[in-house]
């Protein structure tokens, strides 16, 4: 089971990951918290993309790919992959059409969790709050929902017109939304 959760920054993507690695084993593949080690590490990567990531634009395509190519391989076994925060637009969905199918699989589902502007701003400013992550700063933030806005929402009629895309709400408690992803998936 290839997997694409999609939504907007706050949406819930990383928790309900983290579900479904506990639940069915699958290896999840967040490429924010790919750039986020990076960045602990001193990296010359980690150097490179901080200043973006604290911005709230994207890092280039070519490391994001070239991250989860990477991640591909190291888990060769794996009986599933969650795609978190990846891809964020149609060339990166392209790559990971093109890394999926040279490895004889493709991407299974895409499951988009739908959460309001309203609630995702009360979510990221609460994060903030208690993680302290730059990037979820007021001014970051609305640079990362109009990324998301301008450059990763048109995935959603490109997987549409694939019949891979599937919605739950995400505005229920995260044993809610968990119980909805199970579903569709079990489903699928
Ligand atoms: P996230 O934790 O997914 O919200 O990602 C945090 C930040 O990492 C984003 O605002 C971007 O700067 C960068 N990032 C993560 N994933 C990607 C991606 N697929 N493409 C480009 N930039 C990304």
């Amino acid at each position: 089971m290839n997997l694409v959760l999609f939504g907007p920054p706050g949406a819930g993507k990383g928790t309900q990951a983290k579900r479904l690695v506990a639940d069915r084993g699958y290896i999840q593949l967040s490429t924010g918290d790919m750039l986020r080690a990076a960045r602990k590490s001193g990296s010359a990567l980690g150097k490179q993309v901080a200043a973006i990531i604290d911005r709230g634009d994207l890092v280039s395509d070519e490391i994001v790919i070239g991250l989860i190519e990477e991640q591909l391989d190291l888990h060769k076994d794996a009986p599933g992959f969650i795609f978190d925060g990846f891809p964020r637009n149609i060339a990166q969905a392209e790559a990971l059409d093109t890394l999926l199918s040279g490895r004889g699989v493709q991407v299974d589902c895409v499951i988009r969790l739908v959460v309001d502007d309203v609630a995702l701003l009360a979510r990221i400013a609460q994060r903030f709050e208690e993680q302290g992550r730059e990037d979820d700063n007021p001014e970051s933030f609305k640079v990362r929902l109009g990324a998301y806005n301008k450059q990763t929402a048109p995935l959603l009629p490109f997987y549409d017109g694939k019949k891979l895309l599937k919605e739950v709400n995400g505005m229920n408690d995260i044993d809610t939304v968990a119980g909805a992803v199970a579903l569709v998936l079990d489903l699928d």
